[in-house]
Order: structure tokens, then C-alpha cells, then sequence
């Protein structure tokens, strides 16, 4: 039998989210994270909350979206590792993705910072996801293009 660990609050996914977590219980945390709806629907939640913070402090924001894409990346490879034949996890997986990607691009795009976050996005996604290549990461180049695009039209527009 795989041992069961307890259910986490929501404050501690917050904390396990703002880095105040120590080490041993972080690593619980995301082993857990793995095998775990409830919690990762909490996981979710906690996350949402960084969203909150953008109103008051964009850096905070950018740093929380770069966070929180590098921490899905990896969870998203060692699940890759140790998914095999539970394809369950693969669609949780990318509406995971789809929902971080959403949420950061309607973000970005209210507060006029995705300038700096898309570029960052685009060389995190190139060293991540090279091995990987999966509908997760077609969710994420359409939503780094749909960023480029309005980039793009911004400038044009600019000018
Ligand atoms: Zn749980």
C-alpha cells in the first residue's frame, strides 16, 4: 500500500506557494499534489490569490506568474515521469495549463505588463518543453502567440 498523506489547507498551498513552506514539507506537498484532486483544486485556489496581488503590485505579479509557470513545468515533467498508462492526470494536467495560461493572459493583457512577462514565457516554454511535447504545450504557444499577436497590433497601432 502507498502511503497516505493527510489532506493540505489552503493556507498552506498559499504558503507552499509564496516559497514560506521548509523544504521537507514542500516536498510532501507536491507529492501529494500528484495523486491529489482536492488538493489541487486548492492548489488552484491558492494560486488565484496571486492574481490578487497584480491589482496592487504588478512586479509581485510578474514574479508570481513566472513562479507559478516554472513550478507547473516541473510538476508537469516529474508527472510526465510517473504518469504511464493514468490518463486521468493527462486532461488535469492541461486544464491546468489552459487555466494558468488563461488566467495569466487575460492578466497581462488588463495590466499592461505582458511586455515583459511573454518574453520570459517564451524562453521558459523553450527550455521546458522541448522534451515534452504534448497539447499542454500547444495551449501554451497559442497563448504566447496570442500575446505576440496583440504585441504586435499594439505597435503597429502605437505608431
Ligand atoms: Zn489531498
Amino acid at each position: 500500500m502507498k502511503s497516505q498523506s493527510r489532506h493540505f489547507l489552503i493556507d498552506e498551498w498559499r504558503q507552499y506557494r509564496n516559497g514560506e513552506v521548509e523544504e521537507k514539507k514542500a516536498e510532501k506537498m507536491e507529492e501529494h499534489l500528484y495523486n491529489c484532486d482536492q488538493c489541487l483544486n486548492l492548489y488552484i485556489e491558492a494560486t488565484d490569490t496571486i492574481l490578487d496581488i497584480a491589482i496592487q503590485d504588478e512586479m509581485a505579479f510578474t514574479n508570481g506568474v513566472m513562479e507559478q509557470i516554472n513550478s507547473l513545468v516541473s510538476i508537469e515533467q516529474d508527472r510526465e515521469k510517473t504518469r504511464k498508462s493514468r490518463k486521468k492526470n493527462y486532461y488535469r494536467q492541461k486544464w491546468l495549463h489552459y487555466c494558468v495560461a488563461a488566467s495569466a493572459t487575460l492578466f497581462l493583457m488588463s495590466s499592461g505588463i505582458f511586455d515583459k512577462v511573454a518574453s520570459e514565457m517564451i524562453s521558459v516554454q523553450e527550455e521546458s518543453f522541448q522534451e515534452s511535447k504534448s497539447f499542454t504545450v500547444e495551449i501554451m504557444n497559442k497563448t504566447t502567440g496570442f500575446i505576440d499577436f496583440i504585441m504586435s497590433d499594439e505597435r503597429e497601432g502605437g505608431k
